[in-house]
């Protein structure tokens, strides 16, 4: 086992020092510790992904541990998670494990074998749950998010949109006259460009923003707290790059140029739900295919020119 990172939430500081001293005296490691002391941080650290596993107080202060988890597990947080609780109950043994709990421990029970043991159970445990969450939520070929992970995303943030008010954008884009490429250069050519749109539009895209084949060679991009204008003069610029990058594919001689129309739409102003909204997209971008390809299409703004 390399090394790894365990995150404590906890609000008793001598239930830091206890944990960090019983780390020290782990067998295998080496383990490195990281502490948060209420909830807001912890709920921000366990967010990060930085984490191998992480120990949760049950009890903290007047927000509870449980609570911490749901939302954490609702907000796609897949670390593995162990409670630390003062007692034992069936009951509460229960609510941690539907809470998505691995194990937990007694506080005044706990030992350094004891708590390595099931560190290192849970590590492995999280291990195999992320290897399972990049299958059911990627695309193989691309490496980018599959469109079962980016209807569940879009619907996330269509919540997030009505409850904070807060705007989204949502961006489809195809590949131009891409059947040519297949027909010119044979089927694994074409998976090559694919992968280099994919890698160029993830590339140049914000951490944040969601980007997932939608279907053959169509993307569907997320960008959050972005306006329609904001992500047109993205796309752009990525078609600009696309432009400039020669998309060299092995036992192709001449770099294949490669071009894509994409349309806009955002919520609010052009739909009502998630359907909607991919329609308008749809419908910015069979605009854009109409206007002779190699555009960005806005659904409010009108044709913007690509490169
Ligand atoms: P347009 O500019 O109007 O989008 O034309 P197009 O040729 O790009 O669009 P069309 O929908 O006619 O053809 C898309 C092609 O993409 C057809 C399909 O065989 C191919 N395709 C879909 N998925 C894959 C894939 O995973 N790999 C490869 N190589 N080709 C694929
Ligand atoms: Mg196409
Ligand atoms: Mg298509």
């Amino acid at each position: 086992m390399g090394h790894r990172r365990i995150l404590l939430i906890d609000d008793d500081r001598l239930q830091h020092r206890l944990v960090q001293g019983f780390i020290t005296r782990f067998r295998t490691g080496p383990w490195e510790c990281d502490g948060a002391k209420d909830f807001a941080t912890g709920m921000e650290k366990l967010l990060s992904g930085k984490h191998s596993v992480c120990l949760l107080d049950y009890r903290l202060g007047d927000l509870d541990g449980l609570k911490l988890l749901r939302e954490a597990r609702a907000a796609g947080c897949v670390v593995p998670v162990i409670f630390l609780t003062a007692d034992e109950s069936t009951e509460f043994e229960d609510a941690a494990m539907d809470a998505g709990a691995v194990d937990y421990l007694v506080k005044g029970e706990i030992n350094p074998r004891s708590l390595e043991r099931s560190i290192r159970y849970a590590v492995k445990l999280g291990e195999a749950m992320e290897r399972l969450n990049q299958l059911a939520t990627r695309d193989s070929l691309t490496g980018l998010f599959n469109r079962r992970d980016f209807e569940r995303v879009l619907a996330e943030e269509w919540q997030r949109s009505v409850r904070f008010g807060r705007p989204f954008v949502l961006v489809m884009a195809d590949i131009d006259h891409f059947k040519r490429i297949n027909d010119q250069h044979g089927h694994p050519v074409g998976d090559a460009v694919l992968k280099h749109v994919a890698s160029m539009l993830s590339g140049q895209l914000r951490a944040v923003d969601r980007v997932a084949r939608y279907g053959g060679e169509e993307f569907a991009i997320i960008m959050v707290e972005t306006t329609c204008k904001q992500a047109v003069e993205r796309m752009q610029r990525i078609a600009a790059l696309l432009a400039e990058i020669p998309c060299n594919v092995p036992g192709v001689a001449e770099p294949l140029a490669v071009t894509f129309s994409a349309g806009c739409a955002e919520l609010p102003g052009h739909a009502s739900d998630p359907a909607a909204l991919i329609a308008a997209a749809d419908k910015a971008l069979y605009g854009a295919k109409a206007a002779g390809r190699n555009l960005i299409i806005s659904a409010s703004l009108g044709r913007g020119a690509s490169a």
